[in-house]
């Protein structure tokens, strides 16, 4: 039997009352689970299968397979992200970043701390978009799939303040490879790395989070569907 401090990702009913947990460890990485009886058990797993809620969890380890979990215990519940559709949204893109750029069965301490960190921030009421860009270029650093920023991916040369953007070539490019600008984004690095200017405009974070969430969905193949529901909220 195996222990960790967890989040539950994503839950998929499976047979009668079993559910399919994606989980996430702080000590074993992301894990996939069974939770047999589940949805008849309240006993043993109470209504705490959900996210935003830190749970400390035991499981049955079964190389190879699908693990068993056995119990389930709530160490703290990120309250805000289930009464603010907004916030809730948003949870559920770090999620799907999560579900899309860590590989399975792979401990990544530095990701779960961040994402603790990450929501404890939020649910105290610190601004939220920001943190949510901090958010997505650290998962994308920590995974391995940081676009180059500093310097042309192109020349290598070191790029100035504003540069374009390419996602297909995995980064910003300088003024002389970048003859057709129609083919990127333009991008501020000074706008990156200060966080004042962060503060103070929402919808430049809201352009950039896109602009990355474009970005992992071309490299990694895959769909960010909460993105779609954040765009229908802030119109
Ligand atoms: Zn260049």
């Amino acid at each position: 039997m195996k222990t960790s401090q967890a989040f539950i990702l994503k839950k998929t009913t499976y047979a009668e009352a079993d559910y399919i947990l994606s989980i996430f460890t702080k000590d074993f990485g992301k894990i996939t689970a069974l939770a047999k009886n589940a949805k008849k058990s309240t006993k043993r797993f109470g209504g705490r299968l959900e996210p935003f809620v830190l749970s400390r969890i035991s499981f049955q380890d079964r190389p190879g397979r699908m693990h068993i979990l056995q119990e389930c215990e709530t160490i703290k519940v990120f309250l805000r992200f289930m009464e603010d559709v907004e916030l809730f949204t948003l949870g559920s893109f770090m999620i799907e970043n999560i579900e899309i750029l860590i590989p399975k069965e792979d401990p990544t301490e530095k990701t779960f701390q961040l994402f603790l960190n990450t929501l404890k921030a939020l649910n105290t009421g610190k601004t939220i978009l920001p943190e949510i860009l901090k958010f997505q270029l650290s998962v994308l650093a920590l995974s391995g799939f940081m676009p180059k920023l500093d310097s042309c991916t192109k020349c290598g040369k070191v790029v100035s303040q504003m540069a374009i953007f390419s996602i297909k070539k995995g980064g910003s490019l300088c003024q002389n490879c970048s003859s057709n600008k129609s083919n990127g984004y333009l991008l501020s690095r000074d706008f990156l790395i200060n966080a004042d200017s962060m503060q103070a405009d929402t919808n430049m974070i809201f352009r950039y989070i896109d602009i990355f969430r474009k970005y992992t969905e071309y490299h990694t193949g895959k769909e960010i569907k909460s993105f779609k529901i954040l765009k229908e909220i802030r119109k």
